[in-house]
């Protein structure tokens, strides 16, 4: 399993340095009707709404959502994949419905969750050889202009670290697992929790003293202010922002403090890696060959060339075990039409919302505390006793509405009582560890979602009111 990993990186790699219009739109091309003949023969989800369409042609395709994909997960893999892992889609299903926390399988199937910004829970599956091609393109194409194939190659040992939070079902952790148990005579890769206070964060990362930093923004802005206060002193050569969207005033902030560190931005998500990265401009180059973006306005329609999308529709080209092909995802881009001056022949792509807000919190003393909602969300959804819920922030309140899985209000009222402490508990303790116990109150309400209500499609995690 390693060297297939280490020599599809490798292959990737290379590919990259060569790369060209031509070869990115026959990839792309070629991908996409491999794709269109799986989905079409195997995933018996995906069957009719393919059969209307003319194979290969998006546009003749109704989108998907991650709650169409969800509502019968087992019906949404290749079956022939399936089967030759001998693994039946029963138990498959099986395994999905009723398992909250595990991430693999038998080893064979990696199991992804996404909490998603959007509040609606959703699984991505991959087997190992789809889950080494996309990180074997994602690393390829952040490596691009990050690191020297001698690093690659493993000529002198890199020290990576992870600054995430840990769990196993995400996809930071599955993507640090991944470098840590396939590419152990390459690198050294750790991962540092970022729950623990930062002076201890930052001591630790001091005797470690990466190469590569993998993190969220607000993570290593933090880290930008303690090397500007002079709590250490040592350079990494790259920093990698993931997950959330890097503001410009983030990314000036970073490469101010570290002014001989390679600042690189990756736009992903849990079901494509990669969507674009950055190239030595800041600007996001989209990865037109690893997966295919359709901006679109409200109804669904192209919006010119230019215009901010309302959302996108996102075909992934790399996972043909676990094909998406024009799923929604809420994510406000546009295409900027001309070519950038970097010479990289992947077009550039600008992000306006990734839909992770800062909240704002009113301390006793005056002062505004921002806390990544990013954080919050991992704080309620702590107990993984449920995955639906949503908060509505005023500056000294907020009220948490948990949206648990019963059928009735007696079930309803049962998890109340079973749970409604453990949850509490979980929030008072996050509200201490940020210093926000004397500043702010946390109600919580427990509540029966309409699954056929289409508004909750679109219902927002974090409601911020000032
Ligand atoms: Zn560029």
């Amino acid at each position: 399993m390693s060297n297939r990993y280490i020599s599809q990186l490798v292959w990737s790699r290379v590919h990259d340095f060569h790369l060209t219009r031509k070869k990115i739109e026959r990839a792309r091309k070629k991908r996409l009707e491999h794709l269109w003949k799986v989905a079409t023969e195997y995933v018996p989800g995906q069957q009719e709404r393919l059969r209307g369409a003319q194979a290969g042609n998006l546009k003749d395709l109704d989108p998907i959502n991650k709650r169409q994909m969800m509502s019968d997960p087992g019906a949404y893999v290749n079956q022939r994949i399936l089967h030759d892992l001998q693994i039946s889609r029963e138990d498959l299903s099986a395994h999905l419905l009723g398992q909250k926390t595990v991430a693999t399988i038998e080893e064979k199937i990696r199991i992804t969750k996404t909490s998603g910004t959007t509040g609606e829970p959703g699984l991505v599956l991959n087997t190992q050889a789809t889950w080494n091609r996309q990180q074997a393109w994602m690393i390829g194409r952040i490596g691009r202009r990050s690191f020297p194939l001698t690093r690659v190659l493993g000529l002198k040992q890199y020290r990576i670290a992870y600054l995430i939070l840990d769990r196993p079902w995400m996809i930071n952790n599955q993507i640090a697992n991944t470098s840590q148990r396939s590419a152990r005579s390459m690198m050294d890769a750790r991962t540092f929790s970022i729950e623990q206070p930062p002076s201890d964060l930052h001591r630790a990362l001091s005797d470690f003293q990466p190469h590569f930093i993998m993190s969220y923004p607000n993570i290593l802005v933090g880290l930008a202010r303690a090397r500007m206060q002079g709590k250490f002193q040592w350079d990494p050569e790259v920093l990698l922002s993931s997950s959330d969207l890097l503001d410009p005033s983030q990314y000036k902030e970073i490469s101010d403090a570290f002014p001989k560190t390679t600042i690189c931005n990756m736009y992903a998500s849990s079901e494509f890696l990669p969507i674009a990265t950055s190239c030595r401009l800041g600007h996001l180059h989209q990865s037109e060959d690893c997966c295919i973006i359709e901006p679109v306005d409200t109804e669904g329609n192209p919006v010119s060339n230019g215009e901010f999308s309302d959302h996108i529709l996102v075909t992934g080209l790399l996972n043909d075990f676990h094909p998406f092909i024009r799923y929604r995802m809420e994510d406000e881009v546009r295409f900027i039409e001309a070519p950038c001056p970097c010479g990289s022949p992947l077009p550039v792509l600008e992000i306006r919302g990734r839909r992770n807000p800062e909240i704002p919190v009113k301390l006793g003393n005056g002062h505004v505390k921002h806390l990544n909602s990013r954080q919050v969300r991992m704080a309620i959804l702590k107990t993984q006793t449920f995955d639906r819920f949503q908060v509505i922030c005023k500056p000294d309140i907020w009220l948490v509405s948990i949206y648990p899985e019963v059928q009735n209000d007696h079930e309803l009222r049962q998890f109340d009582l079973q749970h409604r402490s453990v949850i509490s508990h979980c929030l008072e303790a996050f509200s201490e560890q940020h210093g926000l116990n004397q500043s702010l109150q946390i109600k919580i309400d427990f509540k029966r979602l309409d699954l056929h209500d289409t508004r909750n499609l679109k219902r927002k995690l974090f409601i911020i009111e000032k």
